[in-house]
C-alpha cells in the first residue's frame, strides 16, 4: 500500500510540484489548500505524513499544527518561506518533525519524507513491546532527573519536562552516563537514527530548546554542558536542590 501525503499548501504551483514528486517516488499525495480542511482530512483519511506551509489562508501552520497535535501524532514537515519561520521551526520549540525551507528541491523534500517515514515506523516497532512492560520498572534516576520510559517523560528536579520526541530521546541519551561527553555524531546516531538529512545543527537546535526547558524550573543551573569542538554532556555536579538565585545587595 502506498503511504498517503496530506500536502496543505495554498500555491497551487508547489502543491503541484510536491503532488508530482510523491507520486513518482512511490507516494500517494493528497492536497488541500486550507488549515481547515487539512484537519478534517486528517481525521478521515488518517495520512502517514502531513506536509504543512506556514503561510495558509485561514489560519498559521503553527496554529494549524497544534490543532492536529490536540488529537493526532502525524509525523508533521513544515513548508517555511521566512527566515523568522525558520527560526521558529529549527528551535522546535513545536516539535515538528521535520522543516523545508523555500524554495525547495522536491527531491530532498521527498528524501526528507522517506526518511521521517522509515523512523516513524522503526519508533512504533520498538515502542509495540515496551508498551506491555509496567511503566513503574522502566524508570531510571540520574539526579536530578529521573527517565521514565514507559511514559516518555522526564522529570527535572521532580517536576515532569515537556518534551518532544527527539528532546526526550536526545536527554534520555545524555542522562544514560552523566558526564560522559557525546559527539554531535554519537547524539544524531542514537537519537535520529542514521539518517544522512540530519545535520549538527539539528543537534544545537535540540540542546538549545532543552536547555530552555530546563532553565524554567531552575534557572540558575546548567544541566547540559558544551565541550567546544567535542559535543555535549549532562552535568554530573548539579545540586540536589535548584541553586537559588543571587539577590543583589
Ligand atoms: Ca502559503
Amino acid at each position: 500500500m502506498k503511504p498517503r501525503v496530506l500536502i496543505v499548501e495554498d500555491e497551487p504551483g508547489i502543491a503541484d510540484t510536491l503532488q508530482y514528486a510523491l507520486r513518482t517516488e512511490g507516494f500517494e499525495p493528497a492536497w488541500c489548500a486550507t488549515g481547515e480542511e487539512a484537519l478534517v482530512r486528517i481525521g478521515s483519511e488518517a495520512p502517514a505524513l502531513v506536509i504543512l506551509d506556514v503561510g495558509l489562508p485561514d489560519a498559521s501552520g503553527f496554529e494549524v499544527f497544534k490543532r492536529i497535535r490536540a488529537t493526532s501524532d502525524v509525523p508533521v514537515v513544515f513548508l517555511t518561506a521566512r527566515s523568522d519561520e525558520i527560526d521558529r521551526v529549527v528551535g522546535l520549540e513545536l516539535g515538528a518533525d521535520d522543516y523545508v525551507a523555500k524554495p525547495f528541491s522536491p527531491r530532498e523534500l521527498v528524501a526528507r519524507v522517506r526518511s521521517i517515514l522509515r523512523r516513524s515506523a522503526k519508533a512504533a516497532a520498538t515502542a509495540a513491546p515496551r508498551s506491555e512492560k509496567p511503566a513503574a520498572s522502566s524508570v531510571s534516576v540520574a539526579p536530578p532527573l529521573a527517565v521514565d520510559e514507559g511514559r516518555m517523560q522526564i522529570r527535572y528536579y521532580g517536576r515532569p519536562l515537556e518534551l518532544s520526541r527527539y528532546e526526550f530521546h536526545l536527554l534520555k541519551a545524555l542522562a544514560a552516563r552523566p558526564g560522559h561527553v557525546f559527539s554531535r555524531d554519537a547524539l544524531l546516531e542514537r537519537v535520529w537514527g542514521n539518517d544522512t538529512e540530519s545535520m549538527d545543527r539539528t543537534v544545537d537546535a535540540h540542546v538549545k530548546t532543552l536547555r530552555a526547558k530546563m532553565k524554567a524550573i531552575a534557572p540558575n543551573d546548567e544541566p547540559i554542558r558544551t565541550h567546544r569542538g567535542s559535543g555535549y554532556a549532562l552535568a554530573e555536579d548539579l545540586p540536589a536542590v535548584p541553586t537559588p538565585a543571587a539577590r543583589p545587595d
